[in-house]
Formats: C-alpha cells, sequence, structure tokens
C-alpha cells in the first residue's frame, strides 16, 4: 500500500503521544478498512497480544476524535473503523453479508457539502450510504425470472 503513511508520523501530526497500544490498533485500521471493534481487536492483538478491550476501545475512541480514524456505522451495522478520512467519501453497503466497500464522492467534486438547502446549518459532513447487494450476495438472489 503506497499511501500507508508510517503511523508514528500520523500521531505525532496529531499532537497525540504515540504508544504501543496506538500504533498497533492504527496499524490494524489502515490494514483492515471498515473492520469492527472485535475485528480490530483481533488484528491489534497480532501485534500485541496483551492488549485489552478496553485499551482498543479508547485508542479508537482517541483517534477518531482527533480525526485520524473515521467511524461509520450503517443502520443496522456495528461502528466500524478506517483510516481514510478528510475525503468525504461515501459507501456502499450490502444488504446481506455487510460488505462495506468505499465510493468517491457522487459529484466528483468532494467533499459534496452543499445541501440543496442547508436551513441555516453550518455542515461539516455529509453520509451517503448506497444499499444493495455486492457482486457475490447478488450471484445468489434468486434471478427475476425464477421468481413467480
Ligand atoms: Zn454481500
Ligand atoms: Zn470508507
Amino acid at each position: 500500500m503506497a499511501d500507508h503513511p508510517d503511523p508514528r508520523e500520523v500521531l505525532r501530526g496529531a499532537s497525540i503521544r504515540v504508544t504501543r497500544p496506538r500504533l498497533a490498533v492504527l496499524e490494524a485500521v489502515h490494514a483492515n478498512p471498515h473492520a469492527d471493534t472485535d475485528s480490530l481487536i483481533r488484528a491489534s492483538r497480532r501485534a500485541l497480544p496483551d492488549v485489552s478491550h478496553q485499551a482498543v476501545y479508547d485508542v479508537l475512541r482517541v483517534l477518531t476524535e482527533a480525526g485520524i480514524v473515521r467511524r461509520i456505522q450503517p443502520a443496522g451495522s456495528v461502528a466500524r473503523y478506517e483510516a481514510r478520512t478528510g475525503d468525504n467519501h461515501h459507501h456502499l453497503v450490502c444488504r446481506s453479508c455487510g460488505v462495506v466497500r468505499d465510493v468517491d464522492c457522487a459529484t466528483g467534486q468532494a467533499p459534496c457539502l452543499v445541501p440543496s438547502q442547508d436551513h441555516g446549518f453550518a455542515v461539516d459532513e455529509a453520509e451517503v450510504v448506497y444499499w444493495g447487494h455486492c457482486p457475490d450476495c447478488v450471484s445468489t438472489l434468486p434471478t427475476l425470472s425464477t421468481v413467480r
């Protein structure tokens, strides 16, 4: 991954003290885009076997608040985390298996933060989720011709 920045630099850049749990969790988020907390705990433990659940939760909160990690939570899904932040990209979510894919801004001009009517709000984030079925799941769906 060419665009994988040094996690130490990322933490320092956000004025967050570099600790082993923070490095392990940030690496895990980079390596597992859109992973849920349980997956990230497992991935973090591969680098740091004794890291606790609570430590991973705490690190995710710190990284999210610092804007290093983005938390997404599609309706009906657990929270997921990704290291691709700041570009306000959107997500495709499969209704069947829950797989999440990144989609660039729909207008081609990220971030698409200009609603047709803002009602006076100072908008700083837009969240778009496209729901459907991923290619693997759509192939298992009954086709129109077999549904009667
Ligand atoms: Zn699927
Ligand atoms: Zn994403």
